[in-house]
C-alpha cells in the first residue's frame, strides 16, 4: 500500500473528536467511506488531512470536519430521504448514505457527477440517486424530504429549497454573498415557517445558478 491510510485515520478521528464531534454514528459513517478515493490520484497521499482538495472543474471536496459537522446537524435517522445539493466528489453523499435510507443528489457539472456516479457503483452503494442539474430549483418530483443538505454557498436563505422540506425536517446550508462572510445556517421547518439557527462561519465554493457550458447537449459541443 503506497500510503499507510490507517495511521492517518486514526489520527484524523482524533483531530475530529478535538474539535467537538461527538456523535458516534457520524464518526462510523466517516471511517466506513474510504476519501482516498474521492479526490484525485496526486492529492490521495492527503486525503486523511483535515483540509478541503481540488476535484478538477474549480470545485473542491469539503475539509472532514466540516463534513462531519454538516452531518451531525442534520440529526439524521435511519428511514430519511435526505436531499444533497453539490454532489461534488460524492463524499458528503456516500457518508450520508450510510447514515439513512436514500440519498438524492444534484450536481451541476458533467464531468464530476460522472466521476461520482462511478465511486457510488464501485462502493455499492445503491441508496444513492443522482442527477445532473441545477440544485437551487431542488427535486421537486422527490418531495417532501426529510433532510435537505447544500454543499455551496447560497447568496440568500434558498426558501425554494426548504419548501421542498417536511414539516419537522431540517436543512443545513452555507449562505452569504462574500466568501469571507458566510455562516452555516440550520433550518427547520415548522407547522407555521421556518425556524432559524446560525451555526457560524464557514468557507464554500458559491452555489452557481444554471447550467456551465459543459451542460450543453451534445449536438452543440
Ligand atoms: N459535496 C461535495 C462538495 C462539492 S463542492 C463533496 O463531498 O465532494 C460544491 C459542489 O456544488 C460543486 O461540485 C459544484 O459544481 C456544485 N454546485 C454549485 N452550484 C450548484 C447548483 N446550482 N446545482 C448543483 N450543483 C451545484
Amino acid at each position: 500500500m503506497p500510503f499507510d491510510f490507517a495511521a492517518r485515520k486514526l489520527d484524523l478521528f482524533a483531530e475530529l473528536r478535538r474539535e467537538g464531534i461527538r456523535d458516534e454514528r457520524v464518526l462510523t459513517a466517516i471511517e466506513q467511506v474510504p476519501r482516498e478515493l474521492f479526490v484525485p490520484p496526486t492529492f490521495q497521499g492527503r486525503a486523511y488531512e483535515n483540509i478541503p482538495l481540488p476535484i478538477g472543474r474549480a470545485q473542491t471536496i469539503s475539509q472532514p470536519l466540516i463534513v462531519a459537522l454538516m452531518t451531525e446537524m442534520l440529526q439524521l435517522e435511519e428511514r430519511h430521504k435526505v436531499l444533497e445539493i453539490g454532489t461534488g466528489s460524492g463524499y458528503q453523499a456516500a457518508v450520508l448514505a450510510k447514515l439513512c435510507r436514500r440519498v438524492f443528489t444534484i450536481e451541476r457539472h458533467r464531468a464530476l457527477l460522472k466521476e461520482a456516479e462511478q465511486r457510488f457503483a464501485a462502493l455499492r452503494l445503491h441508496n444513492i440517486t443522482s442527477r445532473y442539474g441545477d440544485g437551487s430549483k431542488g427535486w421537486q418530483e422527490q418531495t417532501p424530504f426529510d433532510r435537505i443538505i447544500v454543499t455551496a454557498a447560497a447568496p440568500d436563505l434558498p426558501l425554494r429549497l426548504a419548501e421542498q422540506l417536511r414539516e419537522g425536517g431540517i436543512m443545513v446550508v452555507p449562505v452569504g454573498k462574500e466568501r469571507r462572510d458566510q455562516s452555516l445556517l440550520r433550518v427547520h421547518r415548522t407547522a407555521d415557517g421556518h425556524r432559524i439557527e446560525d451555526l457560524g462561519g464557514v468557507r464554500f465554493v458559491p452555489l452557481l445558478p444554471g447550467l456551465p457550458r459543459d451542460g450543453l447537449p451534445k449536438t452543440r459541443r
